[in-house]
């Protein structure tokens, strides 16, 4: 089963508006029709989605956004509904992301919320998962990816996996400049197949996709997307310069036959 590719920029709390639209205009430029082998997200923070959308209308990059409500309506002052993400034009939101777990104290029973709430509204989701720099020492990297897989998809049954990406996200790589090996990444992405494969079934495991994220560069970008296991990258620091991101881009079109 070939899969296809997808590159994701995660833009965080970054850029303005004018910024936003150049960077969305050039990528769009570059990214005209859909190419077979690779899909782009891009995902900037809420106020800047509807010039972001503008400026890639007609071209083959989507729109996602960083987090969505657990609820659907209602009194939760901040909060942003998965549905009002979709009717703003988003294809994709980004849930459980390292930032959102650890500084603002999202659990995987939560999450899983999110996730039921995204996929209802018509979302697909981008779930990250990933252990802590202690975790990986102390060698409890693959229990931390159970424990997170199991209670983030919670619910979730095997019919909606085809709207689910899952992004491995050490923490530890994430914003740091250090990056997973190759051997690193291929073990961590194979073992979360396995996951999928014993809690759903081989099918649903061979036609999730599985990306990398965390301190990708134009430089390491190919050698990870190589990995029979890892189906493209979730790119946060390379994500905001077109001459950054394009490159990643570039490099995961010519994997897999595409
Ligand atoms: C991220 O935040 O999802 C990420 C991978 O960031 P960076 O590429 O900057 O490590």
């Amino acid at each position: 089963m070939t899969r296809q590719l997808m590159v994701a920029g995660n833009w965080k709390m970054n850029l303005d508006r004018n910024a936003g639209r150049a960077l969305c205009a050039g990528l769009a430029s570059q990214c005209r029709a859909a190419h077979p082998g690779v899909q782009v997200v891009v995902c900037p923070p809420f106020p800047y989605l509807g010039v972001a959308g503008e400026a890639l209308a007609g071209s083959a990059v989507e729109l996602g956004a960083q987090n969505s409500s657990n609820e659907v309506s209602g009194a939760f002052t901040g909060e942003v509904s998965a549905g009002m993400l979709a009717d703003v034009g988003c294809q994709w939101v980004i849930l459980g992301h390292s930032e959102r777990r650890t500084i603002f104290g999202e659990t995987d029973e939560l999450i899983s919320r999110k996730v039921d709430k995204a996929l209802a509204a018509g979302l697909g989701v981008l779930l990250c998962v990933g252990e802590l720099l202690a975790e990986r020492q102390s060698n409890q990297t693959e229990a931390v990816l159970d424990r997170q897989m199991a209670g983030s998809l919670a619910g979730i049954d095997a019919s909606r996996l085809n709207k689910v990406v899952i992004a491995y996200e050490p923490v530890w790589a994430i914003g740091t400049g250090l990056t997973a090996s190759t051997e690193q990444a291929q073990s961590a992405h194979k073992h979360l197949r396995e996951w999928l494969a014993a809690r759903y079934n081989r099918t649903v495991a061979d036609a999730t996709r599985i990306l990398y994220g965390g301190s990708v560069k134009p430089q390491n970008a190919r050698a990870l997307m190589e990995q029979p296991d890892v189906d493209g990258a979730l790119v946060g620091g390379a994500c905001l310069k077109l001459d950054d991101f394009l490159p990643i881009v570039e490099a995961a079109r010519g994997l897999r036959g595409a």
